[in-house]
C-alpha cells in the first residue's frame, strides 16, 4: 500500500519568483529538479537547497535522478550569482549540495567554500548548511570544508550496510562513516545524516545503521520514504506508514540523537533551519 500525505501547493507567486531568479543566474535548485513535495513550506520559510558543481555526477546511484557522466569544468562565476540569488529570494536558511566530482583534484571542495565565502559577504544573516560529497575521504578535501565555517554539515549515509553496495556503487558505507565521523571531531559543529527508508531494509538493520551513525558523533538525523524517481531506477521494496516514521523517530531520540525528522516526505533538507533549533 502506498501512504499518500497531503502535499501543500505551491503559492504561485513564491514558485514563480523561484523559477525567474534561478534561470536569470543560471542556478540549480534541488527543490526544483525534484519537484519536491515540500516546496510549499520550504519556500514559504525563505528555505531552499542548491546544487552546485554542475548537473552531472560521476557517480551512478540507483535511486538518483541526477545524470552521470563526466563533470564539466567549474564555473567560476557560480558562487557569486548564488549569493545574488540568496540575496533576490530572501533566503534565511540554505543547504548547499552538489553532484560527486571526483574528477576533479580537490574533489569540489574549494569551490564548496568559495560559495559559503560569496554567500556570506552579500547575507551576512543567512545560514548555511554543507550537504557533502564524501570526496573520497580525502582528509585535504574534508579540511578545506571544515575551514569555510559553515552552520551545519552533513553526508547522506543513505541506507543501510547490507544494501549500500548495491544502490551507491561507487560509494562506500564504511567511508560515509567515517567522514561523519571526522567532521563530528573536527568542525565543533552539529552533523547531520539521512536515511531513505523502503530500499529493502529491514528494522533491526536501520536501527543498527542509526546506531552507527550515532557513535561515530553525527547528532542529527533525518528519515524518510524512498520514492523510485524512474521505472529503471531501484524498486521501491516497501512504503511505510506514518506511524513507522513516528516509531523510529523516537527510537533515534531515545539513542540520543539531538534532532530528528521523520516522514514520509522528509528529505535531508527538510525544515533544515529547525531541525535541532
Ligand atoms: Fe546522485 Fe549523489 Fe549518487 Fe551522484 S553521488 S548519483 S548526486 S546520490
Ligand atoms: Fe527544497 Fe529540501 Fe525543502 Fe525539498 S525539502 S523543497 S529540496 S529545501
Amino acid at each position: 500500500m502506498i501512504y499518500k500525505p497531503k502535499i501543500k501547493v505551491p503559492n504561485p507567486e513564491f514558485l514563480q519568483n523561484m523559477q525567474s531568479i534561478l534561470k536569470s543566474n543560471a542556478l540549480t535548485a534541488v527543490c526544483e529538479e525534484a519537484a519536491c513535495p515540500n516546496r510549499a513550506e520550504c519556500y514559504a520559510r525563505n528555505s531552499a537547497t542548491f546544487m552546485i558543481l554542475g548537473d552531472t555526477c560521476t557517480r551512478a546511484c540507483t535511486f538518483c535522478n541526477v545524470k552521470t557522466g563526466h563533470g564539466k569544468d567549474v564555473d567560476i562565476n557560480e558562487p557569486q550569482r548564488l549569493a545574488k540569488a540568496i540575496k533576490e529570494l530572501q533566503l534565511k536558511y540554505v543547504v548547499i549540495t552538489s553532484v560527486d566530482r571526483d574528477d576533479l583534484k580537490d574533489y569540489g571542495s574549494k569551490h564548496f567554500t568559495a560559495c559559503v565565502q560569496a554567500i556570506k559577504e552579500q547575507n551576512p544573516n543567512t545560514k548555511i548548511e554543507l550537504l557533502t560529497p564524501d570526496f573520497k575521504y580525502n582528509t585535504e578535501a574534508l579540511d578545506t570544508i571544515i575551514s569555510a565555517n559553515a552552520h551545519k554539515l552533513a553526508h547522506n549515509q543513505e541506507t543501510i550496510r547490507r544494501l549500500s553496495k548495491g544502490v551507491r556503487p561507487q560509494s562506500n558505507y564504511d567511508r560515509s562513516l567515517k567522514v561523519l565521523e571526522y567532521y563530528a571531531k573536527n568542525s565543533g559543529l552539529h552533523v547531520k545524516s539521512s536515511l531513505m527508508l523502503g530500499l529493502g531494509e529491514t528494522k533491526e538493520e536501520l536501527l543498527v545503521t542509526m546506531k552507527e551513525l550515532l557513535d561515530v558523533g553525527v547528532s542529527e538525523l533525518t528519515l524518510g520514504q524512498y520514492l523510485q524517481p524512474t521505472p529503471s531506477h531501484h524498486k521501491v521494496q516497501k512504503y511505510y506508514p506514518p506511524e513507522f516514521f513516528d516509531e523510529m523517530k523516537e527510537e533515534a531520540l531515545g539513542m540520543g540523537f539531538r534532532a530528528v525528522a521523520s516522514g514520509i516526505l522528509v528529505r535531508s533538507s527538510y525544515f533544515a533551519e529547525n531541525l535541532g533549533e
